[in-house]
């Protein structure tokens, strides 16, 4: 068990597009490990979601608290989202201090694997599915103030 270090803003790992997963490493210690010490960072910080890059592992992995507590998704892909959209206020433990309001999908559907390579298949709304969203946006190296950026742009 180890707090892991937060990297922040400027850290190149926030901008890589993060690895896949081989799903013959879910269940082995290092991944164990490695959700264990993602829950416990983003315990120790507050924080609300936490992806792998986000502790400098550029690997396809993110912890997410849902309504039944944390998650570990393990190579998650959106296979459906609302065309709804919900504009709310997000911030990121990698982006200290700042916070602003992001548009999302209102709801959507997940297929993931779990930590330990089980098939995990479930569909989220509202603050759960922007938490998502929020860090499928890390492992493909955005971070929530691109996205306020290009909301600005558009107007
Ligand atoms: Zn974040």
């Amino acid at each position: 068990m180890a707090i892991r270090k937060i990297v922040t803003e400027g850290d190149p790992v926030l901008r890589q597009k993060a690895k896949e997963i081989d799903p013959k490493e879910l269940g082995s210690e290092r991944l164990r490990q490695l959700v264990v010490d993602l829950v416990e960072t983003m315990r120790e910080a507050k924080g609300v979601g936490i992806a792998a890059p986000q502790v400098g592992e550029s690997t396809r992995l993110f912890i997410a608290d849902s309504p039944d507590g944390p998650i570990a998704l393990a190579n998650p892909v959106f296979t459906r989202r609302s065309k709804k959209m919900t504009k709310d206020e997000e911030g990121c433990l990698s982006v200290p201090g700042q916070f602003g309001k992001v548009l999302r999908h209102r709801s959507l559907s997940v297929e993931a694997l779990s930590a330990e390579g089980k098939p995990v298949k479930f569909d989220a709304e509202g603050y759960f599915a922007r938490i998502l969203q929020h860090e499928m946006d890390h492992l493909d190296g955005i971070l929530f103030i691109d996205r306020i950026k290009e909301q600005s742009k558009g107007k």
